[in-house]
């Protein structure tokens, strides 16, 4: 936006879009340098959210979500420093602290509930993901059955070839794999009909405009029923209200996630998930 308003306006609109570049870049650079710090330092930590079984009526497994605190920013949301950890390669050091750091955590948890760890494009073509999901199985014992792998459509963006083979060979260990972000992006049928995912995600975006825009109903709708054709487990993100959950039900989604179960929290947090995973409306 800012560099079509550059070549419309003058000279002026060019030094603005400059200078803007030039601070961005500047912001950039001290986050990778604050990124390399933290990696060292061992600033980052892992909270999870609870995922709800429609079905059985309970908590069916966690999502593994990445915070980093930053002595000099806070709690930094990974939305902000992912795309940085990414650019500069960090990434790959952190996804595999992670990977190995839900494997271990979640054999903590019931071992009836899946833990889902998110990783992203880049990591995934690392080449290195199956060998640290491997590993870390191996050390933490955790049933492959347990994990989920969430990717999102960027995975398949390039070499879908190698992105494919890399998809096989995480199902061969066991692992289950889940299309993240569904509908934002890229979305093609094509990634659906490649590949078997075991869980697709339905992008919050939908679920938030549930009650206000009827093209939001209908699409859920279409993927809820295309994922019980194909038999694989849908969910929907983002769920904070007790009417969207109910239009969700109706919908026949299987899984839910969102502020309405509760909160992403601190592993030691957990149990109080287990009693007050519901709302009294909805069990
Ligand atoms: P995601 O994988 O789609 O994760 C769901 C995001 O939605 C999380 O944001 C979660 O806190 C938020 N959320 C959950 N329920 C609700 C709700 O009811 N309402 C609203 N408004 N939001 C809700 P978070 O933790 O900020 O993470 C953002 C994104 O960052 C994630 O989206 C994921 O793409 C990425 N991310 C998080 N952890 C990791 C990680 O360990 N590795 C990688 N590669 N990416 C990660
Ligand atoms: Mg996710
Ligand atoms: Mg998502
Ligand atoms: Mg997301």
């Amino acid at each position: 936006q800012a560099l079509y308003a550059a070549k419309k306006g003058g000279r002026n609109d060019i030094a603005v879009y400059d200078a803007q570049l030039h601070e961005r870049y500047l912001h950039r650079q001290k986050i990778e340098a604050d990124l390399r710090k933290a990696t060292a330092g061992r600033e980052f930590f892992l909270v999870y959210q609870p995922i709800y079984c429609v079905k059985s009526g309970r908590v069916c497994g966690y999502e593994a979500l990445l915070r980093w605190q930053s002595p000099a920013r806070g709690i930094v949301s990974p939305a902000d420093f992912i795309p940085v950890a990414e650019e500069t390669g960090i990434i790959e050091e952190i996804g595999a602290w992670v990977i190995h750091k839900a494997c271990k955590d979640s054999v903590s948890l019931p071992e009836d509930t899946t833990i889902a760890v998110n990783v992203s494009p880049v990591q995934f073509r690392s080449r290195s993901l199956v060998s640290v999901v491997s590993r870390a199985l191996q050390e933490s014992g955790l049933n492959p059955r347990r994990l989920e792998i969430e990717i999102t459509e960027g995975v398949m963006i390039g070499d879908t070839g190698q992105a494919l083979e890399v998809l096989r060979a995480l199902k061969a260990l066991g692992v289950r794999i889940s299309l993240d972000d569904f509908g934002t992006g890229y979305s093609s049928f094509n990634y659906i009909r490649a590949f078997p995912f075991d869980k697709i995600k339905i992008d919050q975006s939908f679920v938030r405009d549930l009650g206000q825009r009827s093209e939001c109903l209908a699409i859920i709708r279409a993927v809820s029923g295309m994922c019980s054709s194909l038999g694989i487990v849908s969910t929907a993100e983002g769920v904070e209200t007790e009417q969207q959950f109910e239009i969700l039900k109706t919908e026949h989604c299987d899984t839910m996630q969102g502020y309405l179960f509760g909160r992403p929290a601190a592993l030691t947090e957990l149990n109080a998930f287990e009693t007050k995973t519901v709302p009294a409306k909805v069990a």
